[in-house]
């Protein structure tokens, strides 16, 4: 892909990402006309095109992917070791025009676009030191209470996987995919967002640039049918989905057919709990990260916020000045803290959603502003609605834009209570001085994360994903590669009994 073409913001010609990147190949749209716009969210105007992939396309794209299996799951991992730590450097070294693309493209704010970029190169660096850690292949010998015997614990890659990504943190939910995938064997298929595209391919360039060898990582370029295509595909033995609840049902519904491996990273609605004790500064530094980075478009938005009764007015004062002060306006803005939403449609959902739950009698405390400079761009103002009925719609359900609900809370029995009231489960946060407390509160949420008194700090380190509705599985950490791997048991007579003849578990009725 052209990175100048696409940053050159519309002089001349529009760039115009291929259908599909099979075995190393820019592949056409199949009829030569199906694709869809680009836009900037920051401006509004169409920055480029995205051809669309076919069926056929989708099945030369798994087979390519079969195909170079083979000789990528042979591979020692070192050597598969050795290519992801390139791509960090890569990454590392070509941050700026990462960052640059989805600024463009997202109009995400230079801050946030830089943290993305970082983030992918930690995550394909962490991946690479496991590919070197023998354990994470090694074949184990297990000790058992029988010394006639003995037996090992292998780890194989699970085949061709489908790797399919939303639209809020495109490089980084990919690279949270591709790297350990890759590290564990396995060639993937790629279906990035139809909205967001531009930063995929880029990413796949520095991986081709990096020495990942021909098919080993493919893409297809398409809405929701071309991920169904994907999904429904025989010859795929693992799907990996980062989406919406709605549509993560549906991935698991065609996975049933071929029994694949699904890991489902969802939706969320996550509760962020200020004690009566918390340092109200760090508080609402908390609650404003949490729940308007990326302009609320976080999975892990902490958009349900607990405030103890005691703290109420103080937290709700200094939340507001803090609120007014973020500067919603387009990247080219230095001073710009909060960017657009995604897209004309996107924020026209969420407008719908706020409104449903102020008919149902939710009461906005108070709202910031948009910059004058936000142009035609997809902004919205964030917006605080203060102690939203139990089943308000702000209050249950994923809004995913920058709407943040504020309750008040007499115990940390009641404060337990609502954050686990929801049928999802990814993060939480906690603000608090006491450390026993605090332990209480890690204890007793049913969430995937919890942090105590941190901003989301995210490592590759530490695995990722949710309880009920947020997903099935977990990504990153070791839980990360084990997902891409199936686990395989061998148990053989030890060598002298071997030797010896007749071995006394074949006399044990088969179980
Ligand atoms: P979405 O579910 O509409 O789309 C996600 C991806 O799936 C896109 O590439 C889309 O084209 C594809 N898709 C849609 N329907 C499909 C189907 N039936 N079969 C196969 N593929 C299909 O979600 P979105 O609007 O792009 O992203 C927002 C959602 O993603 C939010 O709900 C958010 O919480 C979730 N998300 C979760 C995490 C996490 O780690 N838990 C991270 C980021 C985003």
């Amino acid at each position: 892909m052209n990175h100048t073409q696409w940053l050159a913001g519309g002089a001349g010609e529009l760039p115009v990402l291929p259908a599909a990147r099979i075995a190393g190949r820019a592949v056409p749209a199949q009829d030569g006309t199906s694709r869809s716009a680009i836009c900037s969210a920051a401006t509004g105007a169409t920055i480029g095109w995205q051809e669309s992939a076919g069926t056929a396309q989708v099945d030369d794209a798994v087979r390519a992917a079969r195909a170079a299996f083979g000789a990528w799951s042979a591979m020692a991992p070192a050597q598969r070791g050795a290519i992801l730590r390139r791509v960090a450097e890569l990454v590392e070294a070509r941050s700026e025009v990462l960052a640059a693309l989805q600024m463009h493209v997202s109009g995400k704010p230079r801050m946030e676009a830089g943290i993305d970029a970082s983030d992918v190169a930690a995550t394909f660096a962490w991946y690479a030191d496991r590919c070197d850690e023998a354990t994470a292949f090694r074949t184990e010998a297990i000790a058992l209470p029988d010394d006639t015997v003995a037996a090992e614990r292998f780890y194989d890659p699970v085949g061709v996987a489908a790797l399919i990504v939303p639209w809020n943190f495109p490089m980084v939910t990919t690279a949270w995919k591709i790297a350990p995938a890759l590290a564990a064997g396995c060639t993937v298929v790629l279906k990035p967002s139809e909205l967001t595209s531009p930063t995929e391919h880029a990413l796949v360039d520095l991986l081709a640039e990096a020495g990942v060898p021909d098919g080993v990582v493919n893409i297809v370029n398409g809405g929701a049918e071309v991920g169904a295509a994907l999904t429904a595909h025989p010859l795929v033995d693992k799907i990996s989905f980062t989406g919406s609840t709605a549509a993560g049902r549906h991935v698991m519904r065609a996975a049933a057919e071929d029994m694949k491996r699904v890991t489902l990273e969802l939706g969320g609605k996550s509760a962020l709990i200020v004690r009566e004790d918390a340092d109200v500064d760090l508080a609402v530094a908390l609650a404003v990260g949490g729940a308007f980075t990326n302009a609320g478009q976080m999975c892990s938005a902490t958009a349900r916020i607990l405030v103890h009764d005691s703290l109420y007015r103080k937290f709700m004062a200094a939340f507001e000045t803090a609120v007014r002060a973020l500067v919603v306006a387009p990247p080219a803005t230095p001073r710009a803290t909060m960017g657009p939403l995604i897209s004309r449609a996107h924020r026209t959902r969420v407008e719908a959603l706020v409104e449903r739950g102020l008919e149902a009698g939710a009461r906005v405390a108070f709202c910031g502003q948009v910059a004058e400079e936000s142009g035609g761009g997809f902004f919205m103002a964030p917006v605080v609605v203060a102690e939203p009925a139990a089943d308000n719609v702000l209050w249950t359900d994923e809004i995913f834009g920058p709407v943040a609900c504020v309750k008040s809370f007499r115990t940390d029995e009641d404060a337990i209570g609502l954050a686990n009231d929801t049928r999802y489960g990814l993060v939480a946060t906690v603000v608090t001085a006491n450390a026993e407390r605090a332990q209480h509160y890690r204890r007793r949420l049913r969430a995937g994360l919890v942090w105590h008194n941190t901003p989301q700090l995210i490592f590759p380190h530490i695995s990722w994903g949710g309880f009920g509705l947020s997903g099935i599985g977990r990504e990153l950490g070791l839980a990360g590669l084990r997902s891409y791997q199936e686990l395989r048991h061998a148990i053989a007579a030890a060598e002298r009994q071997a030797r010896g003849g007749f071995h006394r578990f074949l006399a044990a009725p088969p179980v």
